[in-house]
């Protein structure tokens, strides 16, 4: 069975939330183990990984370091968090499996991801990035091109587009190294977005994908089983953060679409999760799970249920209703 299992932040910082390097080779290195487990059970598994920490600290050399070396784009901040997350993953993942007497080699790609030049993401940036800075700092920012919000007491934030991820377009890569016997780790940050020019060129653009909805899309490419979003709360919650909080266990897409739009997910976290999971199942997916990262070896081997959030199609919610 082919699982493709999304690591959020958690899985790269100390659980303090700090990310200096050994934090961060720390982190992996303990993410790793269950996911060398699964392996050892003889799933197939694909590895992606959020970047938004690791990007938010190359913005902030940018900034510091502007007059002296030219400050490089999101995209490559995309590529060069792929790169180096992919590394420390890699290293973690092959040493976990060679204590389990497992002999398989692990590979990271660098993955671009499609999104269409006229989203309205480009036009309307939403996605808060970087740091906080007070209001002269942004303006020149904003001088150069940005667009920075006034986000209140913290300060003013730069916001840019996060498009809709439309292909993952090294899936192809990803999918032979998988043909070939590696472990693959691809798509990290949700993909570096990248357009196609009339002439059929790929450029990249000034952009951030969700890592959810691109792990997503890539699970569908890679025509996974299961998708695991792996994250630092056991799962999606109705009423989050009120007294009527209420875990969700097993749910079906079309009920689970009902909950989000009375607003139960927080748009900037557990929304696109959730999002992700419906998609996924509604494309093909036989199971998504929401779950915590300590928890995902459950979620891949239990029947429907068996950790955090468990999205099902609707038939099968309904054949699992039979069975209780
Ligand atoms: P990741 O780095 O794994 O993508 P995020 O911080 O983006 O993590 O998303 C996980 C967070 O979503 C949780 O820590 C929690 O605070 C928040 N959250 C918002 N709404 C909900 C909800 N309805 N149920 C559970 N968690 C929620
Ligand atoms: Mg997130």
């Amino acid at each position: 069975m082919r699982v493709l299992i999304a690591l959020g932040g958690n899985a790269m910082t100390s659980d303090d939330g700090r990310a200096r390097p050994g934090d961060q080779i720390a982190a992996v290195a303990a993410a790793m183990e269950p996911v060398a487990d699964l392996v050892a059970a003889g799933y197939d598994v694909v590895l992606t990984h959020g970047n938004g920490p690791q990007v938010g600290n190359l913005l902030v050399k940018n900034e510091l370091a502007a007059s002296v070396v030219p400050p490089v784009p999101l995209d490559w901040c995309g590529a060069q968090t792929q790169g180096t997350i992919g590394f420390i993953v890699v290293n973690a993942l092959e040493r976990a499996l060679a204590a389990r007497g497992v002999r398989r080699r692990v590979a990271a790609v660098v993955t671009r991801t499609l999104v269409d030049a006229a989203d309205p993401g480009f036009a309307r940036p939403t996605k808060p990035i970087g740091r906080y800075l007070p209001h002269d700092e942004a303006t020149a920012l904003i001088d150069h091109g940005e667009t920075w919000e006034d986000r209140g007491p913290r300060g003013w934030r730069r916001v840019v587009a996060s498009p809709e991820p439309l292909d993952v377009l090294d899936a192809p890569a990803a999918a032979a190294l998988l043909a070939a016997g590696f472990v693959v780790v691809a798509n990290g940050g949700g993909g570096i977005p990248v357009v196609r020019e009339p002439d059929g060129a790929i450029r990249g653009v000034e952009a951030v994908i969700d890592k959810d909805l691109g792990a997503a899309l890539l699970g569908r490419a890679l025509g996974a089983e299961a998708l695991v979003i792996a994250t630092d709360v056991d799962g999606a919650v109705l009423g989050f953060g009120t007294p009527e909080a209420r875990p969700l266990d097993t749910v079906d897409v079309a009920t689970l679409r009902g909950y989000a739009a009375e607003g139960h997910f927080a748009s900037g976290s557990m929304g696109p999760k959730v999002e992700a999971a419906c998609r996924f199942v509604e494309q093909g997916g036989r199971r998504a799970v929401i779950t915590s990262l300590a928890r995902i070896a459950d979620a891949v081997r239990a029947d429907a249920g068996g950790a955090g959030t468990t999205v099902l199609p609707a038939d099968i919610t309904r054949e699992v209703a039979g069975h209780a």
